[in-house]
């Protein structure tokens, strides 16, 4: 049995979801299927999703949100109208959409949390009834019916894997193919509460283990994973088969074809998972397995980056002979409810990575001025916007020459660094630098490493 997985841009207009259906209807193993909210049909257009978010803050604002309201409603006629769907199944459809501003909810989260997983929500009740009308019976599950319970934090919601009991007694032995929502589960309250941007690959995830799948086919618009973002490097190497671990260093650090915590779910279950293309469904894709079963032919399997950091730069003499003094900072840190990525240290110096996304800029300030006042640093930095390169790759494992075969394309293309990081992950070397020079260091990196093989 397979759980496959279909992401926003293939579900994004009825022609896209006809080729899920041929997909679907092709192999009877395909039982159990996720599914996103309608995404971008093209470059500029809105993703479901994020119309939603603008209705939850006319709700909140309790501004006139007639025209979001219809924009809303059109997604999802243009795909029932595309199957000839009867009028009332749409029907039933907008009087949900209708019904979200005039729910209780426990606060501002929760509701901006509910009215986003509404484009999951709505979406699979949708295929279900165009797959049924299609004359492939298919039924929509609702993430309550088979337990799928998360913690409090309404907008970046934890899976609590209790669940996979519940999940695991999910009836399989119907005719039927089950439609499952991505993105979102419930609280012990009974509120939803959501994944956080891109989180139906988590769902997708949770039900492959839950249900000990054999395979996790994660359908997007790409043929394959890629060593390099195709927009520094034209046609790169896509990559064949690479093991969890590298997986999840590479979508942490920019890769966002799969969002980074789905791969926990299938690393605890052994779950193999493919990355498939809607568009292009016999193409193999890339395979994403435990160690074991793959072949390396690479020094280095991808090179990633993104910009959404930002540091903090500390510098204090005799730093290294203070005790307790990374425990002053964590404990200011946790005063404004801040998480860290990073935290390289010299011997009187010290950086933080913060991923800029999380933080608000009151947080920031109330941090810098505890920072400035407690520990009294001969210097302190922000650097609000902060690059992270990972160079990633099982065969970096012990592999003398590593950071070399980084260092000298750098040093030819005169790129300077900001950190380097080898040794707290085996696969991987991590670099930071500064934003602007991030894409012409990862050329000059891939070029390099790339051009060896
Ligand atoms: N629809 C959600 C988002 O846009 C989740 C997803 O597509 O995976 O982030």
């Amino acid at each position: 049995m397979k759980v496959s997985k279909f992401g926003g841009s293939s579900l994004a207009d009825g022609h896209q979801l006809q080729c899920v259906f041929d997909i679907i209807k092709a192999d009877d193993t395909r039982k159990v299927i996720v599914v996103s909210a309608p995404g971008k049909r093209f470059k500029d257009d809105t993703k479901v999703t994020d119309l939603l978010l603008t209705y939850a803050k006319a709700t909140i604002e309790d501004t006139d949100a007639t025209d979001i309201i219809e924009t809303i409603k059109d997604r999802y006629h243009a795909i029932g109208n595309h199957f000839d769907l009867p009028a009332y199944e749409l029907a039933d459809i907008d009087e949900q959409i209708d019904h979200l501003a005039r729910k209780h909810y426990r606060s501002f989260d929760y509701l901006f949390a509910a009215f986003a997983a509404h484009g999951e929500y709505l979406n699979a009740q949708l295929i279900a009834k165009v797959f049924t009308h299609l004359g492939v019976p298919a039924r929509f599950v609702d993430p309550k019916e088979i337990g799928l319970r998360v913690d409090d934090n309404a907008r970046s919601a934890t899976f609590d894997t209790k669940s996979y009991n519940t999940i695991a007694e999910l009836d399989l032995s119907t005719s039927e193919r089950l439609i499952v929502p991505g993105f979102f589960g419930y609280t012990e309250n009974g509120d939803i509460a959501t994944f956080s941007r891109g989180g139906s690959d988590i769902t997708g995830a949770i039900m492959a283990r839950g249900l000990s799948a054999d395979l996790y086919e994660n359908f997007t618009d790409v043929s394959a994973i890629y060593a390099v973002n195709p927009s520094i490097i034209e046609n790169p190497a896509a990559i064949k088969q690479m093991t969890y671990d590298e997986m999840r260093e590479l979508s942490y650090a920019g890769f966002a074809v799969f969002h980074d915590e789905a791969i926990i779910p299938a690393i605890q279950g052994g779950i193999r998972i493919n990355i498939k293309n809607t568009n292009d469904p016999e193409a193999p894709g890339t395979f994403i397995v435990p160690p074991t079963e793959v072949q390396q032919t690479r020094p280095v399997t991808g090179i990633a980056n993104s910009n959404r950091f930002s540091a903090l730069y500390l510098h204090r003499y005799l730093l290294n002979k203070e005790v307790g003094f990374t425990l002053r900072i964590l404990e200011i840190l946790k005063k404004h409810n801040i998480s860290y990525e990073h935290m390289p240290s010299g011997i009187d110096d010290l950086t933080i990575i913060f991923d800029k996304t999380l933080l608000t800029q009151e947080q920031v300030d109330g941090m810098l001025e505890d920072i400035a006042a407690t520990i009294k640093p001969d210097t302190l930095k922000w650097l609000p916007s902060y690059g992270i390169i990972m160079v990633v790759g099982e065969g970096m494992r012990n592999r003398i020459g590593a950071l070399t075969d980084i260092v000298t394309p750098l040093k030819e293309h005169g790129i300077s660094l900001q950190m380097v990081n080898q040794g707290a992950s085996e696969i991987s070397i991590m670099l930071g630098i500064q934003p602007d020079l991030a894409e012409r260091a990862v050329k000059a990196i891939y070029d390099n490493i790339f051009k060896m093989v």
